[in-house]
């Protein structure tokens, strides 16, 4: 039987906090907001970027926001440990974590740098299964939780020039599949979102390139590249009730890229 307050029931987040990481720009940006005026206080993670705008838009929501400044590719799994029982011990416990956070680094791969490799592991993996386990161990004792992953097109696929960055995308959908077969049972859901072509500063580089450009529009169904807002109700949905029979999936949000 459909409740009549069943949207804001079913995909509101009222009275849920959650933690994104990459909250100052980008995709992490338009998802904090979106989970703030969706009715979640929101904490970020930022690095070189403030955030300024983000924490502005989550407050103006009505909701409450805190930013941590916090370089993710040094981060280990004691540090992780540490900056969750802080967030939760000052903001409040955590009902969602969003690992968004995530670097591209571009180079053939006869010639692709250790440096780029390792920076590449250390923040699009290593850092998502810190952050997970440390924050997916409370979820799990509470019997709530959501951990949404931002996965890639890459975690299909194998694209040109950045083969840490595939491999680590790859690592992304595995690890997605592996924690939600643990703890679905527990009332975590552990899931993924795999975004298209979006405009960002990730894309910057593909899309001021001409040939680039053109090559990769042809090829979207929907004829343009993504804005990270297109991502963000994808992600409020997953934070939400609504998703609660979903685990281990791989929600591709791309303008129909995977369906050509
Ligand atoms: P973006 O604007 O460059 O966002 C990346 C975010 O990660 C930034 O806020 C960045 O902070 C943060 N970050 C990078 N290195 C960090 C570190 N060492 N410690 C802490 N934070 C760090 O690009 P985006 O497109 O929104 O990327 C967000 C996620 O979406 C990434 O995981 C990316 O792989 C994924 N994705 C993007 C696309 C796309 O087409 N744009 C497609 C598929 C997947 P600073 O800028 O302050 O360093």
């Amino acid at each position: 039987m459909v409740e009549p307050n069943y949207i804001e029931e079913t995909f509101g987040l009222l009275g849920k906090r959650a933690l994104v990481t990459g909250g100052a720009t980008g995709i992490g940006a338009a998802i904090a907001i979106a989970l703030a005026r969706a009715g979640a206080d929101v904490a970020i993670t930022t690095h070189a970027s403030p955030g300024e705008d983000t924490a502005a838009a989550i407050t103006a929501a009505g909701r409450q926001v805190r930013s941590l400044n916090a370089d993710l590719a040094s981060l280990d799994a004691a540090g992780a440990h540490v900056l969750v029982e802080n967030l939760e011990a000052e903001f409040g416990a955590l009902d969602i974590l969003v690992n968004n956070a995530g670097i591209i680094r571009r180079a053939d791969a006869a010639e692709h740098p250790q440096a780029d490799w390792e920076a590449v592991m250390a923040t699009n993996l290593d850092a998502i299964w810190y952050l997970s386990q440390a924050a997916g161990r409370q979820m799990c004792a509470r019997g709530t939780g959501r951990i949404v992953m931002i996965a890639s097109l890459l975690s299909y696929q194998g694209g040109i020039r950045v083969p840490g960055y595939t491999a680590a995308k790859h690592a992304v959908a595995g690890l997605t599949k592996a924690l939600a077969n643990e703890w679905a049972g527990k009332g975590v859901c552990v899931n993924a979102i795999a975004p298209g072509y979006i405009a960002t500063a990730n894309t910057k580089a593909l899309r001021e390139d001409p040939e680039r450009s053109r090559q990769l529009l042809e090829r979207i169904p929907a004829g343009r590249f993504g804005d990270p807002e297109d991502i963000a109700g994808a992600a409020v949905f997953l934070a939400s009730p609504a998703s609660s029979y979903m685990n281990g999936h791989i929600l591709s949000v791309d303008g129909g890229w995977m369906a050509r």
